[in-house]
């Protein structure tokens, strides 16, 4: 199993650290010819508008949309969960891969110095509360009635999935907490994307 974490811009490192403890072979994917590698996708946090101009700079932003149409599993987290959504409110002239459909507000919880901490239920990890790390995270503001909810936080949704697509708004390769990569993985294994 090869996982391809994007590797425009953003917490690539941390994301390629988290999966090198669980044994996968990992690497950073910025070409075309990487693409053709993976079995799983991550795009990490970091700069949407930045991600985005790559994307589309690298000529990957349609090649990508349509694997992950065609059921590549992907996992965004925060700026990954911009790019991938279907809007975005608070920026409505940025372009994004509309692969799920929730409407999201980019820094919806704040800038920068407001970034927390936040121990989460995430029932399909078990009871152990996740510690969650928001950075200028999105605010999923409205999302159609196939996404499946993961986790709530104050009232709105912070992690979501529809089939081979899940998307966070947090940082879990910042946390130490293994289990969200390790659930991915299992997505992962459980595709038949090949
Ligand atoms: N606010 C950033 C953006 O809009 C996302 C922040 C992050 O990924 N930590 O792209």
């Amino acid at each position: 199993m090869k996982i391809g974490v994007l590797g425009m811009q953003g917490d690539i490192e941390e994301h390629l650290a988290t999966l090198e403890k669980l044994n996968v072979d990992a690497f950073r994917v910025k070409s075309s010819k990487a693409l053709d590698m993976i079995d799983g996708l991550i795009i990490p946090g970091g700069e949407s508008t930045t991600m985005l101009r790559l994307l589309k700079l690298t000529g990957l932003f349609e090649k990508l949309k349509n694997m992950i149409q065609k059921g590549l599993p992907v996992y965004g987290t925060c700026a990954g969960m911009i790019l991938l959504s279907k809007k975005i409110v608070s920026h409505a002239e940025q372009d994004s891969l509309n692969i799920l459909d929730i409407s999201v507000n980019r820094n919806g919880y704040g800038r920068q110095v407001e970034s927390f901490e936040a121990d989460l239920s995430i029932p399909l990890l078990g009871n152990k509360p996740f510690r969650a790390i928001f950075i200028r995270a999105p605010l999923i503001v409205k999302m159609g009635k196939d996404i499946e909810i993961l986790a709530s936080y104050d009232g709105s949704p912070v992690m979501v999935r529809n089939g081979n697509v899940m998307a966070s708004s947090f940082h879990p390769e910042l946390s130490g907490d293994l289990r969200i990569h390790e659930l991915f993985l299992r997505m992962v294994k459980n595709a038949s994307y090949r």
